[in-house]
């Protein structure tokens, strides 16, 4: 998060004059994109902070907006929150993200990599790398090479400082960013009460907008174009002085412990574009933690070939 990082966004300022939403469709012309429905689903409190974000995006010229929130949790599930009725994809040579290519980059953030419960910043970016290493492996995502890229040091992430926890950073430096361990005051802030203590770990997706603040789907694929996704980690479970210290973050640490991998890995997941399923099935992809799941499973590798079978051939 590092709070003291430089405001690039904030200088970005800029003022978005004429709204035309309400322009009729000039019939004579293709239409190049579908429209795309807003129909909310979640949790109404989080949606509305979701929409006050994306205000505040607007106001800052950025054209990204925050379309999906997915808490990975122990104990009771949370819901899906997600604003458009149409699902969201990355787009290959997305220039808007300074793509490379048809690489998905990703970058662990490495200030905030240290646990409460003990774990050093290296130990916890070795779990993250063998889990994007498994994922970068597997046969539904052998169209894509993902790709690590180097911490600089410039803050890497913005969704957390929309809630007062560090500055708005750079959310181009990289395609996916796990921006690391977070105070349980954030989650609670962000899920509202028994967010602290329920959610491990959060997805964040944001979509491309256009001038009109409208989602965009540059290449036609009927999805709406994924712009940066950050992934967060709750430093509450394993601190001493805290109720979650016998639930601690671990290096292939079983129940009642939290595997850094297996949640890296589910959390990916959403990175890479899948939603919450089941149980039934068990997947990697149920909403709850069930220990240590270090592979995907059956369900979870069927969703990710649906994802990225029309990726280009490399
Ligand atoms: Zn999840």
């Amino acid at each position: 998060m590092r709070r003291f990082a430089l405001g690039l966004l904030a200088l970005g300022a800029a003022v978005l004059t004429a709204c035309q939403d309400n322009v009729s469709p000039d019939s004579s012309k293709p239409t190049a994109t579908p429209s795309f429905r807003k129909a909310p689903v979640g949790d109404p409190a989080l949606l509305a902070k979701m929409e006050r974000i994306n205000t505040r995006l607007r106001a800052r010229g950025l054209n990204v907006a925050v379309e999906a929130i997915e808490a990975y949790t122990i104990g009771q599930g949370r819901p899906s929150n997600r604003i458009h009725q149409t699902g969201l994809r990355w787009v290959p040579n997305d220039e808007r993200r300074l793509a490379q290519g048809d690489d998905i980059t990703y970058l662990v953030d490495q200030s905030d990599g240290a646990t409460a419960s003990g774990l050093s910043s290296a130990q916890t970016e070795g779990a993250m790398d063998a889990a994007l290493a498994t994922w970068e492996a597997h046969k539904a995502l052998s169209k894509v090479a993902i790709v690590k890229r180097t911490d600089s040091g410039a803050d890497p992430d913005i969704f957390d400082s929309f809630f007062g926890f560090g500055g708005a950073g750079n959310p181009f430096l990289a395609d996916i960013v796990e921006a690391g361990w977070l105070p349980r005051a954030f989650f609670e802030t962000v899920f509202g009460p028994g967010g602290g203590r329920g959610v491990i770990a959060f997805s964040v997706s944001f979509i491309f907008t256009d001038g009109n603040n409208n989602p965009t789907d540059i290449n036609g694929d009927n999805y709406l174009d994924t712009a940066l996704n950050e992934v967060y980690y709750n430093n509450t479970f394993g601190d001493p002085a805290a109720d979650r210290a016998g639930n601690p973050w671990g290096i292939d640490i079983a129940l009642p412990g939290i595997d850094v991998e297996t949640v890296a890995l589910h959390e990916n997941g959403h990175s890479l574009g899948l939603g919450h399923f089941g149980p039934p099935p068990r997947a990697l992809m149920n909403p709850v933690y069930n220990g240590i799941l270090q592979i995907a499973l059956a369900s979870d590798a069927a969703g990710m070939s649906a994802v990225w079978s029309s990726w280009p051939n490399p």
